[in-house]
């Protein structure tokens, strides 16, 4: 099954993303993930990547598109994956297409996780990352001892785009180059909206439950 999951920064794309891969077991694919670890590794994509993010700002096109081909044409993900980060243009959205096409495939589903701009400020500014991937809220999702990861005793930080400034040229950047493409997948057809606003489990018990949905519909999983 190939899911893409949609929504502003710090909507809360990762969190499900990780929750559906595992119940699925299948890939979750971000490309600021990819991104992130290139720049934590001194390579060169990484280096250039960071130009982008570090002011709130897309990666330009050809270099995503080209890191997204090589990571989706590997052998674990054959049976699908999900997309977190991606596409964030109508540009990587159209190519998207065209390359699943290339070898018969196609989108089944596009999760949208809907939050209020005043919400992605709020998270995005209080927000607490571990290096296993678990993000935590200074206030409203602390982690029990603080500034350890619960999961794995992990020092947390914070993203350097996490502060309130970045914040928001990556909404701004979000509305004008990435918002269009909800309209895209809805008039496809394959577009679900989901309260992103309730607290993160019941999200995912949402997710879940659109889905298996789906996937009674379909006989896929
Ligand atoms: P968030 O969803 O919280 O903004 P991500 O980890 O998905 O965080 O992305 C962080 C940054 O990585 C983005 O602000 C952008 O600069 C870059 N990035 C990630 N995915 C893409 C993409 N598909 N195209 C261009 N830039 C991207
Ligand atoms: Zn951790």
């Amino acid at each position: 099954m190939i899911i893409i999951m949609l929504g502003a920064p710090a909507s809360g794309k990762g969190t499900q993303s990780a929750v559906v891969a595992q119940k699925l077991g299948i890939p979750h694919i971000s490309t600021g993930d990819i991104f992130r670890w290139n720049i934590a590794n001194n390579t060169p994509i990484g280096a250039e990547a960071k130009k982008y993010i570090d002011k709130g700002l897309l990666v330009p096109d050809e270099l995503t598109i080209n890191i997204l081909r090589d990571r989706i044409e590997m052998e674990d993900c054959k049976d699908g994956f999900v997309l977190d980060g991606y596409p964030r243009t109508i540009n990587q959205q159209e190519s998207l297409d065209k390359m699943l096409e290339d070898c018969g495939k196609s989108i089944d589903m596009a999760i949208n996780l809907v939050v209020t701009d005043e919400e992605v400020v709020r998270r995005i500014s209080g927000r607490r990352m571990c290096k296993c991937g678990k993000a935590y809220h200074i206030v409203t999702y602390p982690s029990k001892k603080p500034d350890i990861c619960d999961l794995c005793n992990g020092e947390l930080y914070t993203r350097k785009d996490d502060t309130v400034e970045v914040a928001n040229t990556r909404l701004d950047t979000y509305k004008k180059q990435s918002e269009p493409i909800i309209g895209v997948y809805r008039e496809k057809g394959i577009l679900v909206d989901i309260d992103g606003h309730k607290p993160q489990d019941k999200v995912s018990e949402d997710v879940l439950y659109e889905i298996h949905k789906y996937s009674s519909k379909q006989g896929v999983v």
